[in-house]
């Protein structure tokens, strides 16, 4: 069987899962709905604002987030990306939405190409489905259904092994993911095709040390388009208004990280 095909099984018996399972909030696992009103409302559209890190890291485009990423939001990922809970990709996408709109700024609905970052082709097929590609599709369809006319462009492939993230520095992820991701020629051409007129933003389900969006928009630049902004349903690190980032990168300058 193809890997295509064992996917689309994979996916198929955790749609069945859903259904045969007694549903309990995946955010606090209390209730009788896979998704109770009170955490729904940690995912509403108006917590959107933008995130750390701070001070953000060279290269990394403005950033913006749906909510911090603590629980119940945490468990919803996670519940959505490890454990197939695939019906959390529709208010998962509608947060990250809330995210693009945040990094497009005020204005009428326009245009917007969304570009997920990659999940590599062993994850795809050790969790049955690509859960970022999921959920920037959800967070298109939530975007249409706000007026813009919104895209989804999936370009970014990964070029090389990377070494596991777990336990390295903000520094070490960095040096760990140079280069690792391109835009192959194929795919390049599809870029340009969809980019025409439509800013790009850089979609992700969470952001911690920002080196993996800080990568995929490298390898953007690199193909001729520079994102305009990236977006995330979650931030590890506390989000400020603009003017506090500002503030504060000023007062951090040559400062460590903290944590993430
Ligand atoms: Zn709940």
């Amino acid at each position: 069987m193809t890997t295509t095909g064992s996917s689309r099984l994979a996916v198929g018996l955790l749609d069945l899962l859903e259904l045969l399972l007694p549903a309990e909030c995946a955010g606090c696992r209390t209730g009788h709905s896979q998704l109770c009103p009170g955490c729904r409302a940690a995912l509403s559209d108006p917590r959107a604002g933008p995130a750390g890190p701070l001070p953000a890291p060279p290269g990394l485009p403005p950033l913006h987030a749906a909510a911090p990423y603590a629980d119940p939001v945490r468990q919803l990922l996670i519940a959505h990306k490890e454990r197939g809970a695939l019906r959390l990709a529709g208010p998962l996408g509608l947060a990250l939405a809330g995210a693009v709109r945040s990094a497009l700024g005020p204005g009428p609905p326009g245009p917007v190409l969304l570009v997920p970052m990659p999940s590599t082709r062993q994850a795809v097929r050790a969790r049955g489905h690509d859960p970022m590609l999921r959920l920037a599709r959800a967070a298109a369809r939530a975007l249409g259904r706000a007026g813009h006319q919104a895209q989804v462009c999936a370009v970014l492939r990964h070029g090389r092994a990377v070494a596991d993230q777990s336990g390295l520095s903000a520094a070490e992820r960095h040096r760990n993911l140079r280069g690792a991701l391109g835009v192959p020629g194929r795919a390049a051409a599809r870029l340009a095709a969809q980019a025409r007129g439509r800013p790009l933003i850089l979609v992700d389900d969470l952001v911690t040390t920002g080196a993996s969006l800080t990568e995929a928009a490298r390898a953007l630049r690199a193909a001729g388009h520079p994102p305009h902004a990236a977006a995330t349903v979650a931030a590890t690190v506390r989000r400020a208004p603009a003017r506090h980032r500002a503030a504060a990168r000023q007062a951090s300058r040559g400062a460590a990280i903290p944590g993430s």
